[in-house]
């Protein structure tokens, strides 16, 4: 077993009971303290551990990583070293701050450059996004919308148990939690009127999804086949694809979502490695009818992930409208990325890839508001008294997800978007 996910393993960092970010999680990240320049970074517990200053004090100097990768504004140019790298990195850290080791413990000059309470850095998008595609997993996701949008018999469209559905998304728009977004305005349903709306949307929904980050580039006509997709996958992160229902609803046709899903996509700030979540494989469900041999796979690659979404209304303590498992998605990573490169499309290293919404069966866990409200016709309500039958101005939507096993419990954080009004 991989030393560094021992559920025994503590460190000399303090770690509350049920915190995301124990010494076996050792996540990557971008963060940047005021008036200095970003910095590469990991965390354990409330604490942030700066990559560069650990780097150049030449405790992490068995890794043969250059200092200087860690003094960077994003994570890619770390990444391109490989998964070899990034795991002598994550057994270094995990030998450096297990409480027995007092090399960097005990000195305290030292700890005051490296360390800093999470409240006192302000974090950055981790990677440079070149791409980013937008699956459909979620057979039960996929039916919900289909049967809203067509109709119950028409769901799933014949292709769906087939081929990952996917989209092409925009890169630009993909932010880090805590960046508020503004309404959007657009085009929408003339329902029986003759010529479209125009104004700001009144159907803002959130999508709770998980992404995965790509940590290798492939040259133009190169496939990746699903038993070698893990390794040019980095990590994972929560993502929140704000839509826009009432511009999708319009758009759709032919051509898929466009401007109902291309002004604000919300990561959470830690890239969680598989490595870490290595203890929470499990099986997917079974894939009937049987799919193409370049589909096929060995072993367990879905993830047993609690997902959870909370709102939070202007004045109002959060409350929670959905809880889901991210094992609810029917094709997995190595599957999505199979299916991405299979007809050559070349990758790049800090590109994402969504799962799509995440909905289980039970209405309690669809992972959007279109979903939990079924089109609007059954607002959520909450204890102050007021309704949501979709996102509404100065609503905070919070995605949170964790892992947890044997004592065991590895998390994303959050990934929280402000809805600001149209601007
Ligand atoms: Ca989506």
């Amino acid at each position: 077993m991989d030393k560094t996910i021992d559920p025994a393993l503590k460190s000399w960092i303090e770690v509350e009971k049920d915190d995301d970010f124990p010494i076996q999680n050792l996540p990557f990240g971008i963060c940047k303290r005021p008036g200095e320049s970003p910095y590469a970074a990991t965390r354990i517990g409330n604490t942030v551990i700066n990559l560069y200053a650990l780097a150049k004090h030449s405790y992490i100097q068995e890794t043969c990583i250059d200092a200087d990768l860690f003094n960077r504004p994003v994570l890619n140019d770390f990444i391109t070293l490989g998964k070899a790298s990034s795991r002598r990195l994550r057994e270094c850290l995990s030998d450096l701050f297990y409480e027995g080791n007092p090399l960097l413990r005990d000195h305290l000059q030292a700890r005051k450059e490296i360390l800093s309470p999470v409240k006192e850095v302000e974090m950055m998008m981790p990677v440079r996004v070149g791409d980013y595609t937008d699956f459909f997993s979620s057979e039960q996701h996929a039916t919900n919308l289909g049967t809203i949008f067509r109709d119950a018999a028409h769901a799933l469209n014949p292709n769906w148990k087939h081929i990952p559905v996917a989209y092409h998304g925009r890169a630009s728009s993909i932010v880090i939690s805590g960046t508020p977004i503004h309404r959007p305005k657009g085009q929408t349903d003339p329902n029986a009127a003759s010529i479209p709306e125009f104004g700001p949307v009144k159907q803002l929904d959130f999508e709770l999804e998980v992404a995965f980050i790509t940590g290798k580039s492939t040259l133009l006509g190169d496939s990746i086949s699903t038993k070698d997709a893990e390794d040019s996958i980095f990590g994972l992160v929560l993502f929140n694809d704000l839509s826009a229902r009432d511009i999708q609803k319009w758009e759709y046709t032919p051509l898929g979502p466009f401007l109902g899903k291309n002004f604000g996509s919300v990561i959470s700030p830690w890239i969680i490695t598989l490595d870490a979540l290595e203890p929470f494989r499990t099986s997917g469900p079974e894939q009937n009818p049987p799919v193409l041999p370049y589909l096929s796979f060995e072993g367990n690659h879905h993830f047993d992930i609690n997902l959870e979404v909370f709102l939070k209304l202007p004045g109002e303590r959060e409350v929670i409208i959905s809880k889901t498992n991210y094992n609810n998605i029917y094709w997995n990573i190595v599957q999505q990325l199979a299916h991405q490169t299979v007809n050559g499309c070349n990758i790049n290293i800090g590109d994402i890839y969504s799962s799509g919404t995440i909905s289980g069966r039970d209405p309690s866990s669809f992972g959007s508001m279109i979903e939990l409200t079924w089109g609007g016709t059954k607002p959520i309500k909450f204890p102050g008294g007021s309704e949501r039958r979709f996102i509404e101005d100065l609503d905070t939507v919070i995605l949170r997800g964790y892992a947890e096993k044997n004592g065991l419990r590895i998390g994303f954080g959050e990934a929280s978007v402000k809805i600001l009004p149209a601007n």
